[in-house]
């Protein structure tokens, strides 16, 4: 083919694609358009994770009517005006990209009104067409509807998500800016319901308490001032005892700005070193603010990673803040770190330096003295040889080990068996999977329906045959053998509500994520009586593990007190 230049339409729909990968770009796109214009209420209206209508209204300045039909050309925009200003923006939107790109994907309508003019405007694009701007009436501020997006690119049609993802996806988003702007009045509905809303009174703790409940909330430390230096950090971390087993809640905004960025998230995890589980993540959100020019942040079209002029400075002071105030807020109430190389003497590579305990209950701890240590030890290295010796409250294995007494939370330790079997006969195509005489059916609402049609691939490759029979009925034909012990519908079904809790996984973890949720189904629970020798077999199998330390949640499955420590408890040794 000879070299052309490619038709305008094309041409933007290419140069579309690269800020409008999905309805939640398209909301945040419109999001920002809105703060930048000093919106003190903004209230999106999203309808089928917003493939069909995402709307978006605020108070806003609005557009002038002379300038509306400008807005939607390509790199037209109010806030940049000549090439030095790139290096110190200070609104959010500066490409002029983004009303142009979503008005070549979809059909696009602005109605807008600016304070100083008698009448608003009123204008429609389609597919990258035009109309011509009429006069429209309406408050003052705009309003924004995108339907039908990528109805003339049927190829990332295909390669859109499900409605679940999509609106999870916007939910983060908008709890995510109503955090950063505590003083705008959000409001998101989506599929005809209110999912979230705040008042617009600056109260930031509230918004935590809509997004992680109000414990949680309260329990989360908020980071003191840091008045005069030139990187600011403020914002609230998790104390130790609250994590997550993925980094979605690590949030961080640079000046006002949503972004995501590995390093600042490594920065932030190390401050939580020897605080935290292997493979836990803790809750943050941080706003970071620095001069303009500290930071540039016209990197990518999306505008979400930035470049800091420098990192390093900016990755130690975030580090250094966080670590301090988790340091100083009594180190997570219940862990007490002891000896070995440094303060906080935990090297998890060697496995050598432990986790000392101390029972939270202060009047407890008055009774028997400080210093009563149970030692965790530590996730992934190996573990001693155990005999059982008897079950604690249907629920913890006692063992003994060459180093002292262990208790064996006997559901994670079940959880880890099964979780490692299933993934190496999944490896290996080995599964067992039992086929049942009489398919059973079950029948799932609408949004589990999405997630189990999403997800059919890799329950087939766990042993789940399962095939839809009607809208929202499927049959179960088949099951892995390690849940023949539960009714199949049951099982599926609770598979399917496990898979709501969470965000979408990461491609790459949605096998190993499926397989933890469907073995926690499959293991023991607290509260079941274990004969001696299931016991003993239960740790056997265990010390098999690859990570007998850690359920594949990340939780420990034993907890060590040892001898030293015992023999101090009763003062046998000072
Ligand atoms: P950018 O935000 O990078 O300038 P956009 O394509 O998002 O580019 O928007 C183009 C212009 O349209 C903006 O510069 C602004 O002047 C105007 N605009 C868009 N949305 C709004 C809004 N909600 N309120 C006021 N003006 C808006
Ligand atoms: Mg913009």
């Amino acid at each position: 083919m000879p070299i052309r230049s490619l038709p305008p339409e094309v041409a933007s729909a290419i140069a579309a694609g690269e800020v409008v990968e999905r309805p939640a770009s398209v909301v945040k796109e419109l999001v920002e358009n809105s703060l930048d214009a000093g919106a003190r209420r903004i209230e999106i209206t999203v309808e089928k994770g917003g493939r069909k209508l995402i709307e978006v209204v605020d108070d806003g300045d609005g557009i002038p009517a002379a300038e509306i039909a400008l807005a939607v050309n390509r790199y037209s925009t109010s806030k940049l005006e000549r090439a030095e200003d790139l290096f110190a923006i200070q609104t959010l939107g500066f490409r002029g990209e983004a009303l142009s790109s979503i008005g070549a994907v979809s059909r696009l309508e602005l109605v807008s009104h600016t304070a100083s003019e008698q009448v608003g405007s009123r204008l429609i694009v389609e597919g990258g067409i035009s109309g011509k701007p009429q006069s429209a009436g309406g408050p003052k501020g705009s309003v924004i509807r995108v339907r039908d997006i990528f109805y003339n690119v049927p190829a990332r049609q295909k390669f859109l998500k499900s409605e679940t993802t999509e609106r999870r996806r916007i939910n983060s988003l908008i709890t995510r800016y109503a955090l950063a702007y505590p003083h705008v009045a959000f409001r998101l509905e989506q599929e005809g319901r209110e999912s979230f809303r705040t008042t617009g009174n600056g109260n930031q703790r509230e918004i935590l308490a809509t997004l992680y409940g109000v414990e949680v909330a309260r329990q989360m430390i908020c980071l003191p001032e840091t008045e005069g230096a030139p990187i600011q950090v403020h914002g609230f971390i998790g104390p130790p005892g609250i994590s997550r087993s993925n980094r979605r809640e690590l949030t961080f905004f640079v000046n006002g700005r949503w972004i995501q960025d590995g390093q600042l998230a490594a920065a932030v995890i190390q401050a939580y070193h020897a605080l935290l589980m292997v493979g836990r993540y803790p809750l943050v959100v941080l706003f970071l603010t620095m001069p303009p020019e500290a930071v540039d942040v016209n990197v990518h079209p999306t505008k979400a990673t930035i470049r800091f002029s420098d990192a390093r400075l900016v990755f130690s002071i975030v580090q250094r803040v966080v670590r301090a105030s988790l340091l100083g807020q009594a180190p997570a109430p219940d862990f007490k770190f002891e000896g070995s190389t440094n303060a906080l003497g935990w090297t998890p590579a060697t496995g050598s330096a432990r986790i000392g305990w101390i029972p939270t209950d202060e009047t407890d701890q008055a009774k028997h003295g400080a210093g009563g240590t149970v030692q965790t030890t530590l996730p992934g290295s190996e573990m001693p040889l155990l005999r059982a010796v008897g079950q604690f409250g249907a629920s913890y294995l006692v063992a003994e080990g060459p180093d002292g007494l262990y208790l064996i939370d006997q559901h994670a330790a079940h959880e880890r068996v099964l979780f490692e079997k299933l993934m190496i006969a999944v490896r290996d195509k080995n599964l067992e999977s039992q086929r049942l005489l009489e398919p059973d059916a079950v029948e799932l609402s609408p949004s589990q329906t999405l997630l189990l049609t999403e997800n059919l691939e890799v329950l087939s490759k766990l042993g789940f045959e399962v095939e839809p029979f009607g809208r929202s009925m499927f049959r179960v034909r088949a099951m892995p053998a390690i849940l023949s012990h539960l009714a199949p519908a049951g099982a599926l079904k609770a598979v399917v509500e496990d898979f709501e809790e969470d965000e979408a996984p990461l491609e790459a973890e949605v096998e190993a994520r499926i397989a933890a949720r469907v073995c926690k189904r499959a293991s023991v629970k607290a509260g079941q009586v274990l004969s001696l020798s299931e016991q003993q077999e239960l740790l056997r199998a265990l010390e098999q593990c690859e990570s007998p330390r850690t359920c594949p949640h990340g939780r420990p499955t034993m907890i060590r007190l040892s001898m030293d420590a015992l023999e101090k408890q009763f003062g046998r040794r000072g």
